[in-house]
């Protein structure tokens, strides 16, 4: 049986096949992978310009103010945001400035309006400021030529913002991969039907649509399939239409698992079966590769725990690949608040609840429970805690690496 890493370097080098790029409105663009890295063509702010209400004024002007010593300027006009001041303010002068207002030539700092008194033509200023105070510089915020998003990223909200703010309005992205999602079991029923005696609720599937869909994947329901065999050709043919095939059930050592069966009937290469973990130590993974179709095949367990813990481990990487992406699994360390006993060699993947504790240091909890038939533990938790192959007992106090949910 191969290890964990193993089995996902085996899934990140079959995931060659680099999503196309389209192009979507701005708004459209958050939650979408950039595609192109973007460099700023412009400096923003474009000019220099004023962070607080106040007065554009020579701070040599001011070296000597206080509030017992004002110092008196001349105001000599108005630089509002989107009404410049066209003149040049000299030494003695000031010009009334409103924050975003461009600073007038000359001027070399903003005294704000707080520190001031105006009277009929003239502004008494009551402190020194320093050179350049409350002036944002051209380029603070983007320098022109710069790399503003690297190609890769997941477009947040504040990227949109960015894009918006030199003018991007068509941004290239990635194509999302598109999934398709088949359940197999005699004993599954859809979660609207009331399950007769020896049925259960097919609760797998949406728990991945869902996480295709947060994910920024696009999930394609081919339903549920029974244990039998032309069901399941028909079924998984279907699904070697799109970019992945995620099938769940039937890659155990039960009479009725066919999936690895049909798999390789269908023309699927299996690269592996049976992963060193726990749990979900049956996920099976292949490659349909024919003529102009390639689609990763991922035969995760029943059990809706190993189900949603291998799709997150093998599933999400493998598009992460195809979508040439950045961002990577958050691990960080955290001490345990009660011992986790580990009696064999498998990595382990256990539902957890991290906090912070009265230090300020994260702790974590198991969220009881670890049966992988218990979609529960994973509704409870924030997290998985990860413990390696070559860990056994694990007291309470230790530090673990923890990966957020
Ligand atoms: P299998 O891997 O097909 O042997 O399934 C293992 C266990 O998971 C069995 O108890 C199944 O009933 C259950 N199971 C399989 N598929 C699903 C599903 N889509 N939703 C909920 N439970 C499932
Ligand atoms: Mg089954």
């Amino acid at each position: 049986m191969i290890s964990f890493s193993e089995a996902l370097s085996i899934v990140i080098a079959n995931s060659t096949r680099a999503m196309p790029t389209e192009t979507v409105p701005l708004v459209l663009a958050a939650g979408r992978v950039l595609a192109n890295s973007v460099v700023a063509t412009e400096n923003i702010p474009p000019m220099p310009n004023s962070a607080m209400d106040g007065y554009a004024i020579h701070a040599e002007d001011v070296t000597t103010a206080s509030v017992d010593m004002p110092v008196a300027l001349q105001v000599i006009g108005e630089s509002a945001a989107g009404s410049p001041f066209p003149g040049v303010v000299g030494r003695g002068q000031a010009a009334r400035i409103m924050t975003g207002g461009i600073l007038p030539e000359g001027a070399n700092g903003v005294i704000e309006v707080e520190a001031t008194t105006e009277t009929d033509t003239t502004v008494l200023v009551r402190r020194a400021i320093r050179l350049w105070e409350s002036v944002r510089a051209a380029g603070e915020d983007i320098q022109e030529g710069a790399e503003v998003i690297p190609a890769g990223k997941r477009l947040t909200a504040a990227d949109v913002g960015v894009l918006a703010s030199l003018g991007i309005v068509n941004v290239p992205v990635r194509l999302k991969p598109i999934v398709g999602l088949l359940a197999t079991g005699n004993e599954l029923v859809e979660p609207f039907r009331t399950p007769s005696l020896g049925q259960i609720r097919n609760s797998s599937l949406p728990a991945l649509y869902a996480l295709c869909n947060s994910f920024g994947a696009e999930p394609i329901d081919l339903g549920i399939a029974g244990d039998d065999r032309d069901d399941l050709l028909e079924s998984i043919e279907q699904g070697l239409r799109y970019d992945l095939l995620v099938t769940t059930g039937g890659v155990s050592a039960g009479e009725y698992d066919l999936v690895q069966e049909v798999l390789p009937e269908l023309g699927v290469s299996i690269q592996f079966h049976q992963v060193n973990i726990r749990p979900g130590k049956p996920v099976m993974f292949g490659v349909y590769d024919v003529a102009d179709q390639r689609t990763l095949v991922f035969g995760l367990p029943g059990n809706p725990v190993s189900t949603v813990v291998t799709f997150q481990q093998f599933v999400l990487p493998a598009m992460r690949t195809m979508l040439g992406m950045t961002e990577q699994p958050m691990h960080m360390a955290a001490r345990l608040t009660s011992p986790i006993k580990k009696a064999d060699s498998k990595r382990h993947f256990i539902r957890g609840i991290f906090s912070t504790d009265e230090t300020g240091q994260l702790a974590v909890a198991t969220t009881g429970t670890q049966s992988s038939g218990a979609l529960s533990s994973v509704s409870k938790a924030n997290c998985l805690i990860i413990l390696p192959e070559n860990s056994g007992f694990h007291e309470s106090g230790d530090s673990v690496t923890i990966e957020f949910l």
